[in-house]
């Protein structure tokens, strides 16, 4: 035990665990590797108005949730506490859009932070995979992408998600909604931060997940009902590509996020398994999200899945993930000779590409093959001064415990044919 603790609402990955946590990354990546999606990675901090802007200044994230920092030399920077408005940044400063290749495909995977309450699934250091499609309004970009993430997720064994699925609408058609939203929010009984939200942000009440809230909001008026004919013929087109493909839905008239840039689809994975944390991942447009900091009109569609709570949804349904075993191969020497010509043999697998362990620390005998039971191997390659003097090694199944001596020379052959 060290004088130190992990930060408040922070936690380790390590092994074994955290080989899950790498399995997790690489489902989701894998269908955006096979979709046209190039990787991304952009830095842990960004200047403190790009969020500020780029998420909202009347967000959660923005008002409680972000780390910010001065530096020495005066910057005012935050810590990324999500990845669109960095991916949207790094793009719009490379010139990727002016490439002449709409839409610009990216996907990224890192640490994001955020200053919350810390419990199950909700942590001040959690971990995305995320998606960004830059650049392209075409309903079937907004279908691929909510089918790359069930298609991550089904990929991974789970089954108990749903995902939720809506539209915002478009500068067409939400002035009007937003405003008979007002009228019908200003005649409830609400606090007066509520009541501060119905200026700046009146979709998000609809979110409000207090029952006093929500009893209220029986009646009000549902932006699907307000929708302008071409919002609702995208919406209709992003619902039957969904449906074509076999990714089930459920709408969601509810559904929000309130500010002004998020246009059109908006959707949510939930899992069931996770209690109040449910959202394993979200997405949706963000049609006006460049010009908000300083870039051309770029309609845009993307994700972000949490990897926390992807883990723990795994847990939840009982999914273990069929994971290889890190070490294939353990070398235990007896004796010092045995040592210095099995530390070459165990270079030789490696190099050949067999992943090997080495009894280290000069245990002996014993300890060393508890060590070689231990490290998940299938073989053990062991050596002693007779065995050497005779060209050989024993190989050893560690399951049957069958032994048999090959030649040293041919040992990567031997060890290749048994595992095959
Ligand atoms: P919530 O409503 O649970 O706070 P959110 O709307 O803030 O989620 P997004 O900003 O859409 O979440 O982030 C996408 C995903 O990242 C979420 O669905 C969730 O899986 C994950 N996530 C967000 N915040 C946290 C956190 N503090 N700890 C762990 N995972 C998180
Ligand atoms: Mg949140």
């Amino acid at each position: 035990m060290s004088t130190f603790k992990a930060p408040r609402g922070t936690y380790d990955l390590i092994p074994p665990d955290s080989a899950t946590y790498l399995a997790v990354r690489d489902a989701i990546a894998a269908p955006l590797k096979r979709s046209g999606y190039g990787y991304v990675e952009t830095p842990g901090f960004e200047n403190v108005e790009l969020f500020a802007r780029g998420v909202g200044e009347s967000t959660d994230i923005v008002t409680k949730e972000m780390y910010t920092l001065t530096t020495k030399g005066g910057d005012q920077l935050a810590l990324r506490p999500e990845g669109t408005a960095s991916v949207l940044r790094a793009a719009l400063e490379a010139n990727l859009h002016k490439a002449g290749n709409l839409p610009v495909k990216l996907w990224y995977s890192g640490s994001y932070y955020r200053y919350e309450r810390p419990q199950k699934g909700r942590y001040r250091h959690f971990s995305q995979v995320g998606a960004e499609a830059i650049g392209a309004e075409d309903p079937a970009l907004d279908a691929e992408l909510i089918i790359l993430a069930h298609d991550a997720y089904r990929s991974l064994g789970l089954r108990n998600f749903r995902i939720l699925l809506n539209s915002l609408g478009d500068a067409t058609c939400r002035p009007a909604y937003r405003a008979a939203l007002q009228d019908f929010l200003r005649g409830l009984e609400l606090d007066d931060d509520t009541r501060r939200r119905i200026d700046i942000n009146p979709l998000r009440v609809l979110d409000d997940k207090r029952e006093a809230v929500q009893k209220q909001l029986v009646g009000a008026p549902m932006l699907g009902d307000h929708l302008c004919e071409a919002c609702k013929e995208y919406h209709e087109q992003v619902r039957e590509l969904l449906t074509a493909e076999g990714v089930a839905f459920e709408d969601d008239p509810k559904l929000v996020r309130g500010l002004d840039y998020y246009t059109r689809t908006t959707f949510e994975f939930v899992h069931d398994g996770l209690g109040s944390q449910s959202a394993v991942g979200g997405g949706g447009r963000y049609d006006g999200l460049s010009e908000m900091i300083g870039g051309p009109a770029l309609p845009s569609v993307g994700w972000a899945l949490g990897v926390d709570r992807t883990v723990l949804a795994l847990e939840a349904e009982g999914v273990e993930l069929d994971l290889p075993s890190a070490t294939s191969v353990f070398a235990v020497p007896l004796g010092e000779e045995a040592r210095r010509v099995l530390f070459g043999a165990v270079t030789g697998l490696r190099r050949a590409g067999v992943a090997t362990d080495f009894a280290y620390g000069g245990k002996g005998v014993k300890a060393a093959m508890k060590a070689a039971n231990r490290s998940g191997a299938r073989l053990a390659v062991i050596a002693g001064e007779r065995d050497l003097a005779e060209g050989v090694v024993q190989l050893k199944d560690l399951e049957s415990g069958e032994q048999t001596a090959v030649p040293l020379d041919g040992l990567v052959e031997a060890v290749s044919a048994r595992l095959g």
